[in-house]
């Protein structure tokens, strides 16, 4: 069968949400099991050990309770209990039922029911607390514990009193043991699946580290030669031009040292603010040093880079620092330097670099290109 007519097929019976695939998948196997017990119970039909009747009310009981299962969880109705979407308690209580029956059915060879208990126990793995899984261990020898007091009870001949016990001891001894287990299990899963969000959470702190500037929020300088070398390689295609605006803020030493140094901080998350926002898709801001910017702007000619920088300009002009200083205005000077395809990245850096000072020179607060 082709791989896409499998995947299609496939999503038609399991659906396409990853957890809801996962729980389908186990209450298949479950009814498949099911169904095989069925078959090994009708086998014992033929060979003349089970009475047709109740192994044949049993088959359709246990089958039909399996499709509801399926149909709940494939339907989505299971999201429903939010504590237990996989439902895996009401199945387990509901093997644990169907054992007993099973038991009471399998005629001579009933003994050997008791390890399809014991297969609805270890399903609980997938979902089950520790404390559920004692429980249900409890309900497995509670219930088959009644079951064989009243079979050897009632019908002492078919559940010979002495084969009960010894059948009910086994019980006792294998249930609570796998249910510790699967407890325990369950538990080293949980911590598993804590630990992932925890080193995922750490990972997605570190990729940030690793490429923000703490304090304004922007791209780093080597995130920004990251997104540099990007752009660069989309220009070999588009083969547009690249404006490159180096802008630095004007007289910052003293702001620092007029209105202290967390009121320059607090300007250069404002400054980082304004430019931000005055930023199309596929620009970029880094932080390039101290109070050092670089602005990339793809596909943009150096008439358009004047326009953009100087409305930024008039954005900076409008927005208050009164609530840092009195009568505080920040100004900045840019040097733009214009990427063509055969140009070199830093030689272009430099040449805005260039065009910054001068534009520092001729009196600041202006931008000029290179
Ligand atoms: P110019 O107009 O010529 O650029 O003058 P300027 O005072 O802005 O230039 P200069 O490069 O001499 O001073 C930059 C100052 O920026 C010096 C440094 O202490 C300060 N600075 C660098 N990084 C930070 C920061 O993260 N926070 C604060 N508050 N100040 C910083
Ligand atoms: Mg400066
Ligand atoms: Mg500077």
């Amino acid at each position: 069968m082709n791989r896409a007519v499998f995947t299609s097929w496939a999503d038609a019976l399991l659906g396409t949400d990853r957890n809801q695939r996962v729980r389908m998948t186990q209450a298949l196997v479950a009814s498949g099991i099911y169904a095989a017990l069925s078959v090994i119970v009708g086998l014992g039909v033929l060979l003349g050990l089970v009475e047709p009747r109740p192994a044949a009310a049993l088959a359709v009981t246990v089958l039909g309770v399996s499709a509801v299962f399926l149909a709940l969880i494939r339907s989505g109705a299971n999201l429903r209990f939010a504590s237990d979407p996989a439902l895996t308690q009401a199945q387990g209580f509901f093997c644990v039922l169907a054992a007993c029956a099973c038991y009471v059915v399998a005629g001579p060879f009933r003994g050997a029911i008791l390890m399809t208990v014991m297969i609805g126990q270890v399903f609980g793995i997938f979902a089950l607390t520790p404390r559920q899984a004692r429980r249900m261990a409890t309900l497995g020898v509670t219930a088959l514990g009644i079951t064989m007091t009243a079979g050897a009870f009632w019908d002492p001949v078919r559940f010979p009193p002495r084969i009960e016990l010894l059948n009910f001891l086994l019980i006792v001894l294998m249930l609570p043991i796998i249910g510790w287990l699967t407890g325990t299990l369950s538990a080293i899963r949980n911590k598993l699946r804590q630990q992932k969000v925890q080193l995922e959470n750490a990972l997605q702190q570190n990729r940030l580290l690793a490429t923000q500037d703490e304090l304004t929020g922007l791209s780093n300088r080597r995130h920004m030669t990251t997104l540099l070398v990007a752009e660069r390689g989309r220009q070999q295609r588009n083969r547009m031009p690249i404006s490159m605006v180096l802008m630095d803020i004007d007289h910052f030493k003293r702001i620092n040292d007029g209105c202290g140094h967390q009121a320059g901080d607090q300007v250069l998350q404002i400054f980082a603010d304004v430019i931000t926002h005055g930023l199309r898709t596929g620009d970029a801001l880094a932080r390039w040093g101290g109070e050092e910017f670089l602005l990339m702007l793809p596909n943009t000619t150096a008439e358009d880079a004047l326009i953009c920088v100087e409305r930024m300009r008039g954005q900076l002009a409008a927005r208050s620092f009164e609530h840092i200083a009195p009568k505080l205005t920040v100004t900045f000077s840019a040097g733009i330097g214009v990427c063509t395809v055969d140009d070199r990245t830093d030689a272009i850096i430099e040449r805005a670099d260039r065009a910054m000072y001068r534009a520092k020179t001729a009196g600041r607060n202006r931008t000029v290109v290179a």
